[in-house]
């Protein structure tokens, strides 16, 4: 049982468009698709990076969750999301070790991953994201 690697850094930005030029300009790379997530009210586009990628989240409505965290915080780092073997498992350990998880069960994420957050309070003020990959 382990952390596999960082699968993804998110990164909060006001304007996708902006930050898409700004970051393919700094890495090289290029983002093949934004996505919307309605859900969210945010819009994601995924910049691969070796093994990892950075996901730029912009919101689509001021009620978003990361437009929230763009006005109390303002742009940046919004969460690290690790890769992880056993989600269920992880999630377990983990609160058995005192971490306070937001999602006690993992839930469907995009692209065929279980997710689930563990609250910043107890992880050095980063939103933590673990990630399975469904077989
Ligand atoms: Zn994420």
């Amino acid at each position: 049982m382990s952390f596999l690697k960082i699968s993804h850094i998110a990164i909060a930005v006001e304007n996708l468009e902006v930050a898409r030029k700004a970051f393919e300009t700094l890495t090289g790379n290029k983002i093949a698709v934004v996505e919307e997530v309605p859900d969210q009210r945010v819009r994601v586009g995924m910049l691969p990076i070796g093994e990892s990628r950075l996901e730029l989240a912009g919101p689509t409505d001021p009620s978003s969750t990361i437009a929230k965290f763009i006005e109390k915080r303002g742009e940046g780092i919004h969460h690290i999301c690790f890769e992880v073997e056993d989600i269920r498992a992880e999630l377990v350990r983990l609160k058995n070790e005192g971490f306070q998880l937001i999602d006690e069960q993992p839930r469907l994420g995009a692209d065929g991953h279980l997710i689930a957050f563990i609250h910043p309070r107890t992880t050095g003020g980063v939103l933590v994201e673990l990630s399975e990959k469904l077989k």
